[in-house]
């Protein structure tokens, strides 16, 4: 059977460099986000149902989602973010098992969702969880240097995410990010080899 790790973490905090460097050491990884935006580009599974149920005006011209008008929308109205992931969570979700069930020589796959805590969906189905933390201050700056998002922004969107402090007591493994590039490959080689023997015995 496939060993099925989660990571997670806030806004910048560092998911996507961190899953860079297991993909390097040779986990298979398996990526949400990417995943959201396959279901929400131009005929994507997910554009039918978002006409449907939100109106063309959040449709592009070209036929994929209008990332600018639904973020918009979203950002001030919960119950449209919670219209907008009833509909994307069940597709996203079913799309990433389905990856995950196909054959890999990975020793395990490292499935990133950054809303995994919030979500609640995915617990069940991954044998453990890694989060990676940092302070608000890094991820701030760290999400400035790769986003047009300014810091209020981030500051909103943060407090939209679960506390730093639940997710680290919620996942099984820590990866801390408050120091160089280089102490961070450190902690995933670590972790790696820990993973790799982890899924050698549960097969
Ligand atoms: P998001 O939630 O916005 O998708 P993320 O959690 O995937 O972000 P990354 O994209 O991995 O975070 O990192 C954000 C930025 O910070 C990137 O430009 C990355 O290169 C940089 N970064 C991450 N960790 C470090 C570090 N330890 N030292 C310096 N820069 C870092």
């Amino acid at each position: 059977m496939n060993y099925l790790v989660g990571l997670t973490g806030g806004i910048g905090s560092g998911k996507s460099t961190v899953a860079g460097m297991f993909a390097e050491l040779g986990a298979r990884t398996i990526d949400t986000d990417l995943i959201a935006h396959q279901l929400t580009k131009a005929d994507g599974e997910a554009i039918d149902a978002i006409r449907a149920c939100f109106g063309e005006h959040y449709i592009a011209a070209d036929g994929s989602l209008d990332r600018g008008a639904m973020r918009k929308l979203v950002f001030a109205n919960p119950e449209e973010k919670q219209r907008l992931e009833t509909i994307l969570h069940p597709l996203i979700l079913a799309q990433a098992r389905q990856q995950a069930a196909s054959p890999t020589d990975a020793p395990y796959t490292l499935v990133v969702v950054p809303l995994l805590f919030e979500s609640g969906r995915y617990r069940d189905w991954l044998q453990r969880i890694i989060t990676v933390d940092c302070s608000e201050e890094a991820q701030i700056s760290r999400a400035m240097q790769r986003s047009s998002l300014d810091e209020a922004a981030i500051r909103a969107i943060m407090a939209q995410q679960v506390r730093r402090s639940e997710r680290t007591k919620l996942a099984d493994e820590v990866i801390h990010n408050d120091g160089s590039l280089d102490d961070l490959k450190l902690q995933v080689v670590g972790i790696h080899r820990r993973l790799s023997s982890m899924a050698d015995e549960s097969d």
